[in-house]
């Protein structure tokens, strides 16, 4: 803008009607002189990510696969709830860190996603679900859950959070963002000096480094110890917690033994956790913990003071659900996920 205009209020103009309005089409910012936005229209394009489908559950949750210019596809969920609406956000396209119950790691990395990448699957649901510029009626939250470790594609993430988060723009607060990591602990020690910076959550389903560092080989990096040092470290708000997901595999990270090794191994944290039922894929080699046996892991964690929740599924007939984004196209929902009836429709925009 500096360029074609000089002015600083040009640019704040620009940002305004990209970000705050959500225009479409360049014409739209009319407050712009014609010359200058036919200028912009011919030199660029205001996102070049793609909605290439969309999926929706009964429970109204929206899986969105998208196309970027290399074609590479990535996804985000989008998941109404009764309060506020939560995106899951994709901040790479696969994911290099090989968990052993995550569809995503079979992916491999493809390429981390650059900022307007991650802000833009904000940007086409937004405009998809409440029209260009419409404001979100019950407000939005950003879970940084999808494909992808944030931390490993920091700068880029980072940028797209500064982006939510500028009050010119899509104004959204970073308290109501929520960035998940895999233990990338070098990752949380810099997000910690952040001055705008989400609220964190780590992934940690297991308790022993033994059983980690077979489900999730980056435990070999960075161990139990290395992790919960950082955690402990982590200087937190007023009312802030770290949440702590933890995947419940079957007769694997489930005993009264690991829920009583996870109250130790928490203490000192101000923590939340959330136990997350595995979700299961023919091409995955593990079930979820029963019922009562998740309901007995939660009991013990509360008893113990720490605030547990079960994180029910949501649009796991889509492959939406937590651990399933693998980029399925609807010929391999049919195939894959034959078993659990899926239910797709088109994604028509409600009135
Ligand atoms: N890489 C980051 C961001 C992804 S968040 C991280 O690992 O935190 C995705 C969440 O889904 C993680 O908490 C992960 O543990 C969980 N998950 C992965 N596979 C799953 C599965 N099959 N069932 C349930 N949860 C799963």
């Amino acid at each position: 803008m500096k360029e074609r205009d000089p002015r600083p209020y040009r640019a704040h103009q620009l940002f305004e009607a990209l970000y705050r309005r959500r225009i479409a089409d360049m014409q739209a910012a009319t407050d712009l002189p014609a010359s200058l936005r036919r200028a912009l229209d011919e030199e660029f394009v205001i996102t070049d990510v793609e909605i290439a489908d969309i999926f929706q559950a009964s429970d109204g949750t929206r899986r969105y696969l998208l196309h970027l210019r290399d074609g590479v596809s990535v996804e985000s969920v989008w998941i109404p709830e009764p309060y506020a609406d939560t995106i899951c956000l994709s901040t790479q396209a696969g994911c290099p860190l090989a968990c052993a119950f995550c569809m995503t790691a079979r992916l491999g990395l493809k390429r981390n996603l650059d900022a307007g990448e991650i802000v833009a699957q904000v940007w086409l649901i937004l405009n998809d679900i409440y029209g260009p510029g419409a404001k979100p009626e019950r407000g939005v939250n950003l879970v940084l859950m999808g494909m992808g470790e944030p931390l490993l594609n920091y700068e880029n993430v980072l940028r797209a959070i500064r982006l939510f988060c500028d009050p010119r723009g899509m104004g959204i607060s970073q308290r109501r963002i929520t960035l998940s990591t895999a233990g990338v602990v070098p990752g949380i020690r810099r997000l910690a000096q952040e001055p705008v910076r989400p609220e964190l959550a780590v992934s940690l389903s297991a308790t022993t480094n033994a059983l980690r560092d077979q489900l999730m080989p980056i435990n070999r990096r960075w161990s139990l110890e290395e992790l919960r040092a950082a955690c402990r470290e982590y200087p937190l708000r007023r009312n802030e917690w770290i949440s702590f997901e933890y995947v419940m595999l079957d007769g694997l990270n489930d005993s009264d033994e690991d829920a009583r090794r996870l109250v130790r191994w928490l203490c000192g944290i101000r923590a939340k956790v959330n136990l997350i039922p595995h979700n299961p894929d023919p091409e995955l080699p593990f079930t979820s913990s029963p019922e009562a046996r998740i309901l007995r892991f939660q009991q013990i964690l509360r008893a113990a003071g720490i605030p547990t929740f079960i994180r029910h599924p949501r649009g796991r007939e889509i492959a939406a659900a937590c651990g399933q984004l693998a980029a399925r196209r609807r010929e391999d929902l049919m195939g894959s996920l034959a078993s659990s009836e899926p239910r797709i429709r088109d994604g028509a925009t409600p009135a």
